[in-house]
């Protein structure tokens, strides 16, 4: 198995498994009952010798320059790279800079320890995962610190609204780029339709783009024809070039000084 793979993920092209492993569940981080990443690490023992552990693989490092198409690359999506990845962050940062054709995705569901990745470089997005009202609103908190062009957050799976979620929409998703929405798929378990309507309704308000996974599109709007498809935007060409645009003059230098 390489160590840059094609995607199924509909928003990525490839991942880059440049690190794996998560300790999130033991610590109590993550509520997710089937991991499909230790699921992974489970199944491809060959390739994930330390299994579930944090583990980097330098000989990886090289795959992203040998890419030439412009691609949007998950970075050590088989488990949680920003929690436990980070004492390699200067050799994943140099490749990232060395491939500006390239996008490059950051997801965790430890956001506490994004401040250990300093600023991340241009080409960077940043996201957080949120499974709640309680993880929403230290996402929320931790990416209005982190230096990064494009910040996101990831409503995948969304498994609880609370408190926190109806009183931060107005103003909480200032800041936030980019909005991805999507349903638990083992076992299937989706969001409610007003939390849908809610987080599209965020978006709008603070101009933040959607991007409805295939998993709700095909069961949410199958069972509530219309409603959602028509608030649903996609992230396309034309929007990701006007959105970087704008946002350039916004994001401060690339110096990455903070942890050196
Ligand atoms: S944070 Fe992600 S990789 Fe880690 S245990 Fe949870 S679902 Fe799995």
């Amino acid at each position: 198995m390489k160590r840059m793979s094609r995607s199924g993920i509909e928003y990525l092209d490839y991942t880059w498994g440049v690190f794996s492993g998560c300790q999130n569940m033991p610590r109590g981080i993550c509520p997710v009952k089937a991991c499909w990443a230790l699921a992974i690490t489970q199944r491809f023992k060959n390739h994930y010798p330390d299994g579930f552990s944090p583990r980097f693989y330098p000989e990886a490092l090289d795959s992203p320059r040998q890419l030439r198409k412009s691609s949007r690359i998950g970075v050590g999506w088989v488990g949680d790279v920003i929690g436990y990845g980070w004492r390699w962050r200067r050799q994943i940062y140099e490749v990232i800079r060395d491939c500006p054709q390239h996008k490059f995705l950051f997801l965790t569901k430890n956001p506490e320890r994004l401040q250990l990745w300093g600023t991340f470089p241009a080409n960077a997005w940043v996201g957080v995962s949120v499974t709640g009202s309680k993880d929403y609103g230290q996402a929320i908190d931790a990416l209005s610190e982190v230096k990064a062009s494009i910040k996101f957050l990831s409503f995948e799976p969304l498994l609880e609204w609370g408190s926190e979620l109806d009183e931060c929409w107005e103003e909480g998703l200032e800041g936030i780029n980019w909005v991805i929405i999507g349903a638990q798929t083992a076992p299937v378990r989706l969001p409610e339709i007003e939390w849908v309507h809610s987080i599209v309704g965020a978006a709008d308000l603070a101009g933040s783009l959607v991007f409805m996974k295939d998993n709700i599109d095909t069961r949410i709007i199958s069972q509530n024809a219309g409603e959602v498809s028509r608030l649903a935007r996609v992230l396309d060409q034309e929007d990701e070039t006007i959105l970087e645009m704008e946002l350039r003059q916004e994001v401060p230098g690339d110096a990455d000084t903070l942890w050196d």
